[in-house]
């Protein structure tokens, strides 16, 4: 079986969050399975490897424009290669418009796909996209199979299509003149007018048209399809909730080993967790400019977003329950600015206590997963969320809201302590019970050792996406 998995992002390569990890790490352990997998991917300009090897030129119709596009081949597992894209258009994720870059870059690999299949060598049997950046890669290789095999059917041709949808909050909504770019027609988009605006988003199309929608855990699948998250895709999910599929996301657990991780001054594994978690914590706060003393400290790692990963309740919880003298916290992240800002002058206010690291540095993002003791997930909604499954693994124990992957990943009392209500208050009840816990030894080593027991490596879920591709190539 041979898989061209769609992706934006790859750990190693180039990363903004959990879809590189993701994007990493399912092609290996799917090449561990025995699937031979081709990860496309914009040939960013930062991208910096040695060993790539030229295969080849694409013509890509894009705007009006003929343009070239050259392709290079990576090896990341025995059945696993990154196939880079290299075009001027793709050089820069950030550059605006990003919904330009990857209607191009979809565009780009539909046409890959297209010349690969008449060619003919390695037939792709799935193609499985990620998010509203590949989503509409389905709907192109429809258009192009009913031109080449003359059929009606959006899915003619045998391949079948997968969309895997990471972050619903993302939904890639560009002007109408896109799909004319993209040498589409527009009567088979659902077309949103605003005045005299006119807007399409890709993330639809592509729910609309793959053959199977997955998600990346069971609760946030559930949760898409009843009542949350409906908005403008509502009546798509409505119609195609049997379509919808949630598989829990891994992580890489050679990646993620405190017994070998490089950043770590001390590595340690199960058996000798509170000494190297001890020596740890002394390196996070020398690193961060927090005094030592008999106090918690707390981590936090992620995108600087109150629309979802709750850093405005951990700003209000800070507030209502001082930490002076009772716990540390420790935030790593980049992000929404008017926030950064806030999280700077929470720093001014509690300089003991509070340390704010605002940027992406992944050395420092693994000296915070194993020096703290607790890790904050306080999401408002959490597709799946890997940070907590990474702290688990580095002996330390998450606090998390109930809502998607958090509350598939963590159980409460038991390897870690879940919330449910969206509030401040909410939080703080539960990080005191988290503290009153991390000052009763015996029943603290317990949960920690719970949490770095706890299976969160890919083998399983990369093994219902086998499943998965199987069931639809019948
Ligand atoms: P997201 O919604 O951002 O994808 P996830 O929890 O799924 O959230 O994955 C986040 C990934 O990105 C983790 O590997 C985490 O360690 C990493 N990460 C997030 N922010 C930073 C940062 N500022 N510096 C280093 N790594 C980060």
């Amino acid at each position: 079986m041979h898989v061209l998995f769609v992706t934006s992002e790859v750990a190693g390569l180039f990363k903004i969050g959990g879809l590189a990890d993701v994007s990493d790490a399912l092609p290996k352990a799917l090449s561990e399975l025995g699937v031979t997998v081709t990860v496309a991917l914009p040939f960013y300009a930062s991208i910096d490897i040695k060993g790539c090897t030229g295969v080849g030129e694409l013509s890509v119709d894009y705007a009006g424009d003929r343009e070239t596009v050259e392709l290079f081949t990576y090896p990341i597992a025995d059945r696993a290669s990154v196939l880079l894209f290299r075009h001027h258009r793709l050089l820069d994720y950030h550059k605006a418009p990003i919904e330009e870059t990857f209607a191009f870059f979809s565009k780009a690999v539909a046409t890959f796909f297209m010349e690969n299949a008449v060619a003919g060598n390695n037939p792709i049997d799935i193609v499985h996209c990620n998010d509203w950046h590949t989503a509409v890669v389905p709907t192109l290789i429809g258009e192009s199979n009913k031109t080449l095999h003359g059929s009606g059917t959006v899915q003619s041709g045998g391949v079948k299509t997968v969309i895997t949808i990471h972050n619903l909050m993302y939904q890639g909504v560009v002007d109408v003149c896109v799909i004319d770019h993209l040498g589409a027609p527009r009567g088979i988009f659902h077309i949103v007018k605003k005045g005299t605006k006119e807007r399409v988003s890709l993330l639809r199309s592509g729910l609309e048209c793959a053959d199977v929608i997955t998600t990346v855990s069971p609760a946030y699948a559930k949760e898409i399809t009843l009542q949350k998250h409906r908005d403008s895709l509502g009546d798509v999910f409505a119609r195609r909730k049997d379509k919808v599929v949630g598989i829990l996301n891994g992580i890489d657990t050679r990646s993620w080993d405190p017994s070998r991780d490089a950043s770590l001054a001390q590595t340690y594994n199960a058996s000798a967790v509170f000494e190297g978690k001890t020596m740890m914590k002394r390196v996070l706060r020398q690193a961060t400019g927090l005094p030592g003393g008999p106090v918690p400290v707390f981590g936090f790692v992620g995108r600087i977003e109150p629309r979802q990963k709750g850093i405005d309740l951990v700003m209000k919880a800070i507030g209502q329950f001082h930490p002076d003298g009772k716990y540390q916290i420790v935030i790593l992240g980049t992000g929404e600015k008017h926030t950064e800002t806030e999280l700077a002058n929470m720093v001014k206010q509690f300089p003991l206590s509070v340390a704010f690291v605002n940027g992406f540095n992944e050395t420092l993002a693994r000296k915070i997963y194993a020096g703290s003791d607790m890790f904050l997930v306080p999401s408002k909604f959490e597709p799946c969320g890997l940070t907590q499954m990474i702290a688990m693994r580095y002996g330390t124990v998450p606090v998390v809201r109930k809502t998607g992957g958090l509350a598939d990943t963590v159980d409460d009392d038991k390897t870690g302590f879940v919330f449910t209500s969206y509030s401040p208050r909410s939080l703080v009840d539960a990080m005191k019970r988290a503290i009153h816990a991390w000052e009763t030894p015996n029943v603290w080593k317990v949960i920690v050792h719970r949490g770095m027991e706890a299976d969160f490596s890919w083998k399983r879920s990369a093994g219902l996406y086998v499943d998965l591709y199987k069931s639809l190539l019948g």
